[in-house]
């Protein structure tokens, strides 16, 4: 995995000052000479959702940029002060227009795919409830596929998490 992109910042948010490097907590960060401010940069997390029917994966296919046109599973950032298994529930829907809850945990990954990627990325294995099957949101398509067909996809985690699903299945 690439080197990990942590958002700069340049002035302080609590009164506008200029920060300076100073290393404090264990590395060098950003602090406010003039109100002792220091930014902890945090990590961006996601979710993820594997949604299976008669052996066939859901994939979406993506309308923006970064990686516009290939596929990757249903999944989004989870907002601050949001439970991950709101944010994939909430995810699915706005993004396959299935209402769906979640099964079981099938990996927590570490490692961004592009600078404006989550750091980790939480995924699960999501049943269907209900639903009819629209693309929305960020995708132009939804559809499911064979797992010895997929499409071109977006991100490496996508075969990753295939992969643990499939072991955890064997085990
Ligand atoms: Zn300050």
């Amino acid at each position: 995995m690439s080197a990990q992109h942590i958002e700069e910042i340049n002035f302080c948010i609590r009164c506008g000052q200029p920060l300076a490097k100073e290393f404090c907590f264990g590395r060098l960060r950003p602090k406010c000479p003039a109100c002792g401010w220091v930014y902890f940069a945090d990590p961006k997390v996601a979710v993820a959702a594997l949604i299976q029917k008669n052996d066939k994966i859901l994939l979406t296919r993506r309308a923006n940029d970064p990686q516009r046109g290939l596929w990757s599973l249903p999944a989004g950032f989870v907002d601050a002060g949001e439970d991950p298994l709101q944010a994939i529930a909430r995810e699915c829907l706005e993004e396959t227009g299935l209402s769906t809850r979640a099964g079981r945990l099938i990996d927590v990954l570490y490692g961004q795919e592009h600078p404006r990627g989550a750091h980790i990325l939480i995924a699960y294995q999501m049943e269907i409830l209900g639903g009819e099957l629209r693309p929305g949101d960020d995708v132009d398509r939804v559809d499911f596929f064979a797992r010895e067909a997929l499409p071109p996809l977006a991100f490496h985690t996508t075969q990753k998490i295939l992969q643990r699903a499939q072991e955890m299945d064997q085990s």
